[in-house]
């Protein structure tokens, strides 16, 4: 099944992205990277060092340091409700860049900035998207 670009659209995205939730899908973790340094972006159609646009999709390791989180105590999205509490993170990825995911497979009391995390894959029923996710590495 392919992915609808008019969802990416809606979630803020655009055709550039369409890669990154295909590799997700595929259980893939895909940053840009550009062809003239080597610096690794997520997401970015430049790079912001000298402006390169000979960006590639390339697959990470998965893995990152948590640099910052939050616990959310209250569904401010009712679809939310059921996984109350859940925590909303910043990773620092091992390529550099910062990630913005969910923290699962975790109690909530031991996840901490610094963390080393893994990436997995779940599907998201609402928006028919494979969502990276993190959780600690074992
Ligand atoms: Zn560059």
């Amino acid at each position: 099944m392919s992915i609808d670009l008019a969802v990416i659209k809606k979630l803020g995205g655009d055709h550039l992205d369409l890669s990154f939730w295909e590799g997700a899908r595929r259980g893939e973790l895909l940053l840009h990277r550009c062809g003239i340094c080597g610096k690794h972006y997520w997401p970015a159609s430049r790079c912001v060092e000298h402006g390169g646009t000979d960006m590639a999709w390339v697959p990470a390791s998965g893995r990152g340091t948590v640099h910052t989180y939050t616990i959310m105590h209250h569904a401010y999205a009712p679809r939310m409700a059921p996984h109350v509490p859940y925590c909303v993170a910043v990773l620092k990825l091992e390529e550099g860049p910062f990630f913005h995911t969910n923290i699962v497979d975790c109690p909530m009391e031991g996840i901490h900035v610094g963390l080393e995390v893994a990436v997995r894959f779940e599907e998201d029923e609402v928006s028919g998207l494979t969502l990276p996710v993190f959780a600690p590495v074992a």
